[in-house]
Protein backbone atom coordinates (compact mmCIF):
# COMPACT_ATOMS: atom_id res chain seq x y z
CA UNK A 1 0.00 0.00 0.00
CA UNK A 2 1.32 3.61 -0.36
CA UNK A 3 1.86 5.75 2.03
CA UNK A 4 0.89 9.30 1.98
CA UNK A 5 3.61 12.25 1.85
CA UNK A 6 1.18 14.95 2.44
CA UNK A 7 -0.87 15.95 5.37
CA UNK A 8 -4.72 15.32 4.59
CA UNK A 9 -5.26 18.30 6.75
CA UNK A 10 -2.75 21.39 5.94
CA UNK A 11 -0.77 19.98 3.44
CA UNK A 12 2.51 20.02 5.07
CA UNK A 13 5.10 16.89 4.40
CA UNK A 14 4.91 14.19 6.60
CA UNK A 15 7.47 12.76 8.44
CA UNK A 16 7.79 9.07 9.30
CA UNK A 17 8.22 8.19 13.00
CA UNK A 18 7.76 5.53 14.29
CA UNK A 19 4.82 3.32 12.86
CA UNK A 20 2.80 5.92 11.83
CA UNK A 21 3.89 8.93 10.04
CA UNK A 22 3.41 12.84 12.03
CA UNK A 23 2.85 15.83 9.92
CA UNK A 24 5.65 18.41 9.81
CA UNK A 25 3.16 21.37 10.37
CA UNK A 26 0.25 20.78 12.21
CA UNK A 27 2.00 17.26 14.18
CA UNK A 28 -1.43 15.60 13.59
CA UNK A 29 -0.53 11.42 13.36
CA UNK A 30 -1.93 9.63 10.66
CA UNK A 31 -3.28 6.59 11.50
CA UNK A 32 -3.63 4.04 8.18
CA UNK A 33 -6.67 2.40 8.56
CA UNK A 34 -7.02 -1.36 7.87
CA UNK A 35 -9.46 -2.60 4.99
CA UNK A 36 -11.97 -4.96 6.45
CA UNK A 37 -13.37 -7.49 4.67
CA UNK A 38 -16.45 -9.62 5.59
CA UNK A 39 -18.22 -12.62 3.88
CA UNK A 40 -20.48 -15.55 5.04
CA UNK A 41 -20.63 -19.14 4.77
CA UNK A 42 -23.94 -20.13 3.54
CA UNK A 43 -24.92 -23.73 3.19
CA UNK A 44 -28.40 -25.30 1.30
CA UNK A 45 -30.40 -27.69 2.62
CA UNK A 46 -28.61 -30.30 0.92
CA UNK A 47 -25.07 -28.80 2.51
CA UNK A 48 -23.82 -27.28 -0.33
CA UNK A 49 -21.98 -24.11 -0.16
CA UNK A 50 -22.93 -20.64 -1.68
CA UNK A 51 -19.87 -19.75 -4.07
CA UNK A 52 -20.05 -16.56 -6.24
CA UNK A 53 -17.25 -15.87 -9.05
CA UNK A 54 -15.18 -12.77 -8.82
CA UNK A 55 -15.80 -10.60 -11.49
CA UNK A 56 -12.89 -8.13 -10.13
CA UNK A 57 -9.09 -8.81 -8.37
CA UNK A 58 -8.09 -10.48 -6.41
CA UNK A 59 -8.87 -13.61 -7.52
CA UNK A 60 -10.79 -12.49 -10.54
CA UNK A 61 -12.47 -15.91 -12.41
CA UNK A 62 -12.48 -17.23 -9.21
CA UNK A 63 -14.75 -18.50 -7.01
CA UNK A 64 -15.39 -17.36 -3.16
CA UNK A 65 -17.58 -16.63 -0.25
CA UNK A 66 -20.01 -13.68 -1.01
CA UNK A 67 -18.11 -11.01 0.23
CA UNK A 68 -16.91 -7.42 0.88
CA UNK A 69 -15.33 -4.26 2.58
CA UNK A 70 -17.07 -2.85 5.45
CA UNK A 71 -17.81 1.03 5.06
CA UNK A 72 -16.71 3.19 7.75
CA UNK A 73 -19.09 3.68 10.74
CA UNK A 74 -21.13 0.23 9.15
CA UNK A 75 -22.29 -3.16 11.13
CA UNK A 76 -19.85 -5.69 9.92
CA UNK A 77 -22.92 -7.98 10.08
CA UNK A 78 -24.97 -5.95 7.94
CA UNK A 79 -22.28 -5.35 5.93
CA UNK A 80 -21.90 -8.81 5.26
CA UNK A 81 -25.65 -9.31 4.72
CA UNK A 82 -25.38 -6.58 2.00
CA UNK A 83 -22.62 -7.57 0.19
CA UNK A 84 -24.43 -10.95 0.30
CA UNK A 85 -27.67 -9.62 -1.39
CA UNK A 86 -25.68 -7.24 -3.95
CA UNK A 87 -23.78 -10.66 -5.36
CA UNK A 88 -26.30 -13.11 -5.27
CA UNK A 89 -29.56 -11.78 -4.71
CA UNK A 90 -30.28 -14.07 -1.73
CA UNK A 91 -31.24 -12.18 2.01
CA UNK A 92 -29.26 -13.78 4.75
CA UNK A 93 -29.30 -13.60 8.79
CA UNK A 94 -25.76 -13.29 9.72
CA UNK A 95 -24.72 -15.09 12.53
CA UNK A 96 -21.32 -16.16 14.55
CA UNK A 97 -18.38 -15.62 13.49
CA UNK A 98 -16.32 -18.43 11.82
CA UNK A 99 -12.91 -16.77 12.18
CA UNK A 100 -10.97 -13.97 11.76
CA UNK A 101 -8.36 -14.42 8.76
CA UNK A 102 -5.14 -12.31 8.11
CA UNK A 103 -4.58 -10.64 4.23
CA UNK A 104 -1.92 -14.05 3.63
CA UNK A 105 -5.04 -16.02 3.29
CA UNK A 106 -7.32 -13.46 1.38
CA UNK A 107 -5.08 -12.18 -1.67
CA UNK A 108 -2.54 -10.18 -0.17
CA UNK A 109 -2.01 -6.35 -0.63
CA UNK A 110 -4.57 -5.81 -2.78
CA UNK A 111 -7.61 -7.63 -0.88
CA UNK A 112 -8.55 -6.68 2.47
CA UNK A 113 -5.99 -6.14 5.36
CA UNK A 114 -8.11 -8.58 7.59
CA UNK A 115 -11.58 -10.81 6.45
CA UNK A 116 -14.29 -11.67 8.89
CA UNK A 117 -15.94 -14.95 8.30
CA UNK A 118 -19.67 -15.30 9.39
CA UNK A 119 -22.04 -18.18 9.46
CA UNK A 120 -24.97 -17.39 7.89
CA UNK A 121 -28.79 -18.54 6.71
CA UNK A 122 -30.73 -17.93 3.67
CA UNK A 123 -33.73 -16.39 4.29
CA UNK A 124 -35.44 -14.65 1.19
CA UNK A 125 -34.46 -13.59 -2.13
CA UNK A 126 -33.98 -15.33 -5.55
CA UNK A 127 -30.50 -16.60 -6.19
CA UNK A 128 -29.04 -14.48 -9.05
CA UNK A 129 -25.36 -13.10 -10.10
CA UNK A 130 -24.93 -8.86 -9.55
CA UNK A 131 -22.76 -6.50 -8.99
CA UNK A 132 -19.17 -7.82 -9.10
CA UNK A 133 -19.57 -11.19 -9.60
CA UNK A 134 -19.94 -13.00 -12.40
CA UNK A 135 -22.16 -15.92 -11.47
CA UNK A 136 -23.13 -17.20 -8.08
CA UNK A 137 -24.71 -20.46 -6.96
CA UNK A 138 -24.50 -23.59 -4.68
CA UNK A 139 -21.43 -26.14 -4.56
CA UNK A 140 -21.38 -29.86 -3.05
CA UNK A 141 -18.61 -30.45 -1.14
CA UNK A 142 -16.80 -33.34 -3.84
CA UNK A 143 -17.76 -30.04 -6.55
CA UNK A 144 -16.21 -27.23 -5.26
CA UNK A 145 -14.89 -25.01 -8.12
CA UNK A 146 -11.31 -23.26 -8.37
CA UNK A 147 -11.41 -21.21 -5.29
CA UNK A 148 -9.70 -18.01 -4.80
CA UNK A 149 -8.99 -17.51 -1.64
CA UNK A 150 -7.95 -20.61 1.26
CA UNK A 151 -9.84 -19.13 3.71
CA UNK A 152 -12.95 -20.43 1.92
CA UNK A 153 -12.17 -24.21 2.00
CA UNK A 154 -11.18 -23.17 5.60
CA UNK A 155 -14.51 -21.54 7.00
CA UNK A 156 -16.51 -23.82 4.48
CA UNK A 157 -15.11 -27.07 6.26
CA UNK A 158 -15.36 -25.69 9.49
CA UNK A 159 -19.16 -25.02 9.21
CA UNK A 160 -19.68 -28.49 7.84
CA UNK A 161 -17.84 -30.24 10.52
CA UNK A 162 -20.06 -27.98 13.04
CA UNK A 163 -23.24 -28.97 11.28
CA UNK A 164 -22.25 -32.86 11.09
CA UNK A 165 -21.25 -32.54 14.93
CA UNK A 166 -24.81 -31.17 15.25
CA UNK A 167 -26.31 -33.86 13.58
CA UNK A 168 -24.55 -36.60 15.57
CA UNK A 169 -25.61 -35.34 18.81
CA UNK A 170 -29.43 -35.47 18.01
ZN1 LIG B 1 -0.75 18.83 9.11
Amino acid sequence: MDAPVFCTFCAEPLQPAGRHPVCTGCGRVHHRDPKVGVGVVVLDEQGRLLLVRRGVDPGKGRWALPAGFVDAGEDPRHAAARETFEETGLEVEVGAVIDVYPSTATGGHSGASFFLAFEAVAVGGTLAADDDALDAGFFGPQALPELAFASTRDAALRVAARASRQQHRL
